[in-house]
């Protein structure tokens, strides 16, 4: 016991070791709130006050809660598969798969995420025949998950006008095509686990007296049906209710947008009766220069619960900024840098990569490749969401359950067997007339099951062939362990096959190999290792198995999925007007504090190094864009910073130190000019593409191996071309 509580300031020991009761604490970043939270869990088992198994501990990424699991067991030899530890989708994933039934779904109920809800969305809107214009697929999607979130169904939505009437109508046909696909997306996972426990007063008692002790770290970024969740399940108000122990910061609250609200904390004292508030006011994570900065920075919000944070630390290293004259010299920086910490024996995962949008990570990408530095991108394209492993998943999920349309539609063609857009608009209004599903409709179309069994599978074409092809995957894999229901799925759906004829296909064939890695582990890692639960953590889960993932590699984020980590160095880019704070929350209210907070969270991950770069123009989403420097460079105290300043960059970055210096450093007026030739290429120059056609060079950028032009296709529009990969024919 007292290794477990050594090392802690008072009011750690204080929150670790409080009695069963309701607890806040409210704290900074890097004050040891995940740390006092998972010590909390190891001193509840170790005492002998809980079991493993009457412990719900929840989180806001599957990152962190394995990192959480890690850490427990680090402390504890116990056997963490009785804890319930996980996300909020994850936990109400894993309480409706126990209580199927009693939820209303078949058991083979398949999860929607984001991408697969919004091609359903697109479906419903070409049946109904709604103007795509008019109401945009997302638009139709956020009126859907904004009403769920808020705890509504269709049937409870009020609507006032003739627009909002017609998407409550997608919303009722949504739901009903979910219910009819047994598909659930992720705020339907919150909703109906609520609904089953509010609903099911024996089942709900059953938990109550389960989990007595519930905590929650991020607590400033729980919506409200999250909340409602967590009162019911906590019993609150009742004789046996649970001691929820809640961690967070008002200052990192970065999910309003998504309904989040920190407001919640407000609540929490009132509805939980919390009689005391734990505030940690050390920083045991990051250097002095560091804290300053944020602090100071966070200042400039008002409606702060407020609290001070400070380091026993020194001061540490100056906060390093960057001026690039562009994105691809930023990149060039970067490298740099990263190559000399590397140098000096910082692990590549000690060394972190944020940036506010998913679309900066191309060019960094690009440059850390040439560069051949290890990386790993968080949250960006999941491996689970690239386009061979959406197919492939697509056949696993039609083997589980045939009845799923969406996965149907991805796949009857794929790879191509004749079926064309005549064919499937045929074999949608027959499902139509007999109300059931395009499999139902499929199988009656080629004379049922039976009789087509017993034909050979060469003499089928189109349809036929597929539905044969699914029935005979079904039977063969009905009793096979899963990593060989995915090598014969890739292998009989010819997905191997197809991608092994492209000629990019070498890295998709990686990645539909990888899928067999990723089963064989889920089943040495989990508790139901069956085809349905595989197909569950795939939606679910970040892709944590990429390729080379034991590999030591540079870590890439975006701000978001960074929370509640820390890196001995971190590298924040793009702080530009526009870039961060978002240009989206120029018009909100209340965003600028959003983004500042957002900020905030970006700097405190930081223990050592902190780099902040900028860029005087940019590409982004095929436009070269021009910013100047962020505000929230200027919240900074100048004496906590050191500039570093570019020179202009032929092949590789050349920079130099030039501390203080602050008018050298911003660019408050757009940069110059792009330069007008390059090499061999000159601007008005005529030119021709294998793909595209004839065009002209408008347009020209960077150097080496970074240099691009912009050709004016005639026929295909104007394109930015790194040359690098291009071949360009002159005219
Ligand atoms: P965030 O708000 O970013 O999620 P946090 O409050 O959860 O931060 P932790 O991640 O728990 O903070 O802790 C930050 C760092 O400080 C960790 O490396 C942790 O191990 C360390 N730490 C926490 N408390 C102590 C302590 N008493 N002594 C030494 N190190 C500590
Ligand atoms: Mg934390």
């Amino acid at each position: 016991m007292t290794s477990l509580l050594s090392n802690l300031n008072p009011q750690q020991l204080e929150a670790i070791t409080l009695p069963h009761q309701s607890v806040l604490v409210l704290a900074g970043a890097g004050s040891g709130k995940t740390r006092v939270l998972t010590t909390r869990i190891a001193y509840l088992i170790q005492s002998g006050q809980a079991n493993p198994h009457g412990i719900l501990a929840v989180t806001f990424t599957n990152k962190a809660a394995k990192e959480m699991l890690t850490r427990i067991t680090a402390m504890l030899p116990v056997n963490p598969r009785g804890m319930w530890v996980g996300t909020f989708h994850g936990l109400c994933h894993r309480m409706l798969r126990t209580h199927y039934q009693d939820a209303g779904l078949p058991q083979a109920f398949q999860i929607l995420d984001s991408a697969d809800q919004l091609a359903l969305i697109k479906r419903i809107l070409k049946d109904l025949s709604a103007d795509e214009k008019k109401f945009p697929p997302r638009q139709v999607q956020w009126f859907i998950n904004n009403a769920k979130e808020a705890g509504l169904r269709a049937a409870y939505v009020t609507v006032e006008d003739a627009y909002s009437r017609r998407m409550l109508e997608f919303y009722q046909t949504y739901e009903q095509q979910c219910q009819k696909e047994g598909a659930v997306d992720f705020a339907e996972l919150l909703l109906r686990s609520y609904e089953l426990l509010s609903r099911n007063e024996v089942l709900c008692q059953h938990y109550r007296e389960r989990f007595q002790h519930i905590l929650v770290d991020e607590f400033q970024d729980t919506n409200p049906l999250q909340y409602k969740w967590l009162k019911l399940l906590a019993g609150t108000g009742t004789k046996n209710a649970a001691a929820v122990f809640a961690v967070g910061d008002d200052d990192q609250s970065i999910y309003a947008f998504r309904g989040a609200y920190s407001g919640n904390m407000r609540d929490f004292e009132h509805d939980f009766g919390i009689t005391r508030v734990i505030k940690l006011e050390q920083n045991y994570r990051s250097h002095g220069h560091i804290l300053d900065a944020a602090n100071a920075l966070i200042e400039n919000n008002s409606e702060r619960l407020g609290k001070n944070l400070w380091t026993a630390e020194g001061k540490g290293e100056l906060l390093r900024v960057y001026n690039a004259p562009n994105d691809f010299d930023e990149a060039a920086f970067i490298v740099g840098e990263v190559k000399a910490l590397h140098a000096e024996g910082v692990a590549l995962s000690e060394i972190a990569l944020l940036y506010r949008s998913n679309a900066q990570s191309r060019v960094l990408e690009h440059s850390l490749f040439n560069a051949a530095i290890p990386y790993r991108v968080y949250g960006g394209m999941r491996f689970f969401d690239r386009q061979e492993i959406k197919h492939a998943l697509a056949y696993l999920r039609l083997i589980a359950n045939p009845g799923d349309d969406s996965a149907l539609l991805r796949v009857i063609n794929f790879p191509a067997r004749g079926i064309g857009a005549r064919g499937l608009e045929q074999l949608q209004d027959d499902a139509k007339t007999l109300g059931g599903s395009l499999w139902a409709a499929a199988v009656q179309k080629c004379g049922g099951e039976d009789s087509l069994l017993q034909k050979s599978p060469e003499s089928l074409k189109g349809i036929a062939g597929f539905v044969h092809l699914i029935l005979t995957m079904r039977q063969y894999c009905h009793a096979l362990p899963l990593p060989h229901i995915v090598e014969y799925m890739l292998t009989h759906s010819a997905l191997l096959a197809h991608y092994g004829k492209e000629r990019e296909g070498a890295e998709r064939l990686e990645n539909l190999n990888e899928l067999i890695n990723a089963a064989t582990s889920f089943v040495h890692e989990a508790e139901n290792d069956s085809l349905a639960e595989f197909l569950a953590h795939a939606s679910l889960e970040a892709g944590e198995h990429q390729a080379g993932s034991g590999q030591d590699a540079l870590q890439l984020m975006t701000v978001h999925a960074a929370k509640g980590l820390e890196f001995h160095s971190v590298f924040l880019s793009g702080l530009e007007e526009g870039l961060f704070p978002h240009e989206n929350s120029l018009s909100e209210i209340n965003g600028i504090a959003e983004e500042r907070r957002l900020m905030y969270v970006a700097m405190t991950r930081a223990r050592r190094r902190l780099y902040i770069s900028f860029a005087q123009s940019r590409m982004l989403h095929g436009q070269t864009r021009y910013h100047i420097a962020s505000r929230f460079l200027d919240e900074i105290p100048q004496n906590c910073l050191k500039w570093l300043q570019s020179t202009p960059r032929m092949n590789q970055s050349t920079y130099a130190s030039n501390s203080g210096n602050q008018a050298a450093g911003f660019a408050k007026t757009a940069y110059g000019q792009p330069k007008s030739s390059g090499g061999e290429w000159r601007i008005g120059q005529n030119v021709s593409h294998a793909k595209f056609g004839d065009g002209v060079i408008i347009n020209y950028e960077g150097s080496g191996s970074d240099a691009r032009v912009q050709v004016n296709f005639d026929h295909a529009g104007a394109k930015w071309l790194l040359l690098e990969y291009t071949k360009l024919t002159a005219l």
